[in-house]
């Protein structure tokens, strides 16, 4: 059995990012990422610090908007619009969640898609659905870089994954697909679900539901991804997938925490550095 390393393979990605972003340089191409934080939830404040420091660590410029809670929607969609216009910054990114007064999906659908460094627009999402190039999810879009990373072959393999949300399942069975293998989303509404996942030569899930994913799920060396994060008992980490006694099962899995974690803000990273393709 493999343990697919995700800290290892992340740390790949962004060592590689950092000789391409040297490179611009050299040819005097700066790139920016602009994030916007509304109000000081600390678990935001933390994702923020840290993909600030990757970008320091990869040589993109990160400007900073720190706005209070009580920041009324016009005032973020003003700035964003601001920021789109903006020829000097190349990604934007809104921390979510939002407070309870903000429309979510009008400040993501105000970002525009060329500068999504998130993927969430409709546009992107459209563009990743039918193929074409855009920016895409960053979770899903690690895994896949995890998979083919660890010499996991997509084409042909039956890939089941659990979960249909916009960020992550949804988009993960899009990639997977785009990859060539054969998949079925599952859900809470698919019945016999230990039946569905047993089919699978790769396993991708996406609950968030704390080692929901027992042994009896899994076919013999198949390959898991675990997505979910929690804090468990003893304020220890843990994900949707029962690891104990699901690795022993499987040919490769990716362990909670330094599994899928850790690839979100290489990927986040890398969109970064192709928007200056992009937008071209
Ligand atoms: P959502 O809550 O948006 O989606 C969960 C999905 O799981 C839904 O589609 C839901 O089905 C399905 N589901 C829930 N219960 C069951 C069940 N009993 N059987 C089958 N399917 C079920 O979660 P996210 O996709 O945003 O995130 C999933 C997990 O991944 C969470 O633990 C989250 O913390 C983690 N995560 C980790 C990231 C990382 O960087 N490592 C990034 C993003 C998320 P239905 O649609 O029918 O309700």
């Amino acid at each position: 059995m493999k343990i697919i390393d995700g800290k290892r393979i992340s740390a790949e990605i962004k060592d590689e990012l950092r000789e391409k972003v040297a490179a611009y340089k050299a040819e005097g191409v700066e790139i920016t990422l602009a994030v916007i934080q509304v109000g000081n939830d600390p678990a935001s404040s933390v994702y923020v610090g840290n993909k600030k420091k990757a970008c320091e660590y990869i040589g993109i410029r990160s400007l900073a908007y720190e706005l209070p809670e009580e920041t009324a929607e016009a005032e973020l969609l003003a700035l964003i619009e601001n920021l789109n216009e903006r020829a000097d910054v190349n990604g934007i990114l809104v921390q979510l969640p939002l407070p309870k007064h903000i429309d979510e999906e009008k400040v993501l659908n105000t970002i525009s898609p060329l500068k999504d460094v998130d993927g969430f627009h409709p546009m992107n999402v459209g563009a990743l659905c039918i193929g074409k190039e855009g920016f895409v999810s960053c979770t899903p879009a690690g895994i896949i870089e995890l998979l083919k990373r660890s010499d996991v072959e997509i084409a042909g393999k039956e890939c089941v994954v659990i979960g249909r949300s916009n960020i992550v399942g949804k988009p993960m069975a899009l990639l997977l697909l785009r990859e060539n293998g054969t998949v079925t989303i599952t859900h809470s509404k698919t019945k016999d679900l230990k039946e569905v996942c047993s089919r699978a030569d790769i396993l991708v899930v996406a609950i968030g539901r704390p080692k929901m994913i027992t042994a009896d799920y899994v076919k013999e060396g198949a390959v898991v991804i675990d997505v979910g994060i929690h804090r468990g008992e003893g304020n220890k980490l843990c994900g949707d997938v029962d690891y104990d006694q699901v690795a022993p099962k499987c040919s490769a899995i990716t362990p909670v925490p330094g599994g899928v974690g850790p690839m979100t803000i290489a990927m986040l990273m890398k969109n970064c550095v192709e928007s200056i393709q992009l937008q071209k």
